[in-house]
């Protein structure tokens, strides 16, 4: 497999962020990053006018951020021509990316930041829908404005990425039932605007520059062959269409890069013949063993059907024998502190 790792949900001035695509891609390149998806709030403006392309090292794709007309159930639908009406509803809107051969993700879909009246949640409330590809279980923004208070936002504006712990509980919750029933791939987002804010009515303090997010939620592709860099635009459709595919297969990983860079993580499923890898669904068989590998020692857990069933610290190694059928997944913590979160595994009868 060939790992690439990129940043997903990121505005520019083509919506409300404050950085230009180049700017962005620039940024994106400084720090490594293989791909990075743009998704402005219901425009494709970036799209329609050339911005999707390689920029060095680092592949810039074009989504969109569609919202409904309360601004609620926002949708980051990706490999779609033409974004949609927010005169729609949400179970409309996602219908018609998936109709169109577009992929879409929940995003922020637990919302619950409450303690700034400036700054209300948007949730997702339609469930009424199974035409979605994935959920956003984890989103930078969403978390470090839900743990913001009147006390502590001077030291959350110094310290953008220290506080971000988990993904929400209930998006973890509701990713576990669902896919139970069907492959549902979890991503990672960023939701960066680089959102310049008065701290104390003394100085205008950016939060968060784009460089810095970039350091944060990551999301890691595996693919089946590599990335090639060109600027032919066939080249750069074949490019996109592996990447979107391995997140619409669950063939990927979440990861924060603040607390290690996760390159290397493997989580599989094997038997005597073969290799599965994240996003699989498998017939259940009495040979089936689970084993994740990681690229430095810390503590694994084995998830199976929305409950922990097995626990290992100081290890960069865990194997299980399969003796249930289940979706099965792997989360890993160091100190305490989520740092990677692998897609399900799906064994079934
Ligand atoms: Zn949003
Ligand atoms: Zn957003």
């Amino acid at each position: 497999m060939f790992e690439y790792v990129g940043v997903i949900h990121v505005h520019s001035i083509f919506s409300d962020g404050t950085g230009t695509v180049p700017e962005i891609a620039e940024a994106a390149n400084e720090v490594n990053l293989d791909y990075l998806i743009l998704t402005d709030h219901n425009t494709l403006r970036a799209l329609n006018e050339g911005y999707e392309k390689w920029y060095g090292d680092t592949l810039l794709l074009v989504g969109v951020e569609i919202n409904d007309r309360r601004n609620k159930n926002h949708y980051l639908a990706m490999n779609i021509e033409k974004p949609y009406s927010t005169r729609l509803e949400a179970k409309e809107y996602v219908r018609l990316v998936k109709e169109e051969g577009g992929i879409g993700f929940l995003a922020h879909p637990f919302e619950e930041r409450n303690n700034l009246p400036q700054y209300p949640p948007y949730p997702w409330e339609e469930w009424n829908t199974d035409d979605f590809a994935g959920i956003e279980i984890w989103n930078h923004m969403s978390e470090w404005m839900e743990n913001l208070t009147e006390d502590n936002k001077l030291q959350m504006a110094l310290h953008p990425l220290k506080y971000i712990i988990a993904p929400s509980k209930k998006a973890l919750e509701k990713w576990d039932e669902i896919a139970q029933r069907r492959p549902v791939t979890a991503i990672g987002g960023v939701d960066a605007h680089a959102h310049k804010v008065n701290v104390l009515g003394l100085f205008e303090l950016e939060i968060f520059p784009y460089k810095v997010l970039f350091k944060s939620i990551r999301t890691h592709v595996l693919l089946d062959n590599p990335l090639k860099k060109t600027t032919s635009s066939h080249g750069i459709e074949k490019a996109k269409a592996s990447v979107y595919k391995a997140l619409e297969n669950g063939s990927c990983f979440i990861s924060n890069y603040y607390r290690g860079d996760a390159r290397g993580f493997r989580f599989f499923a094997e038997t005597e013949k073969s290799i599965f890898e994240q996003g699989a669904t498998i017939f259940y068989r009495n040979d089936i063993k689970l084993v994740a590998t990681l690229p430095e020692q810390a503590e694994i857990r084995l998830i199976a059907n929305g409950k922990e069933i097995l626990r290992k610290q100081k290890t960069a190694l865990l194997e299980f024998t399969v003796t249930f059928p289940g979706v099965y997944r792997v989360e890993v913590y160091k100190r305490g502190k989520g740092w990677i979160f692998s897609n399900h595994i799906r064994i079934i009868n």
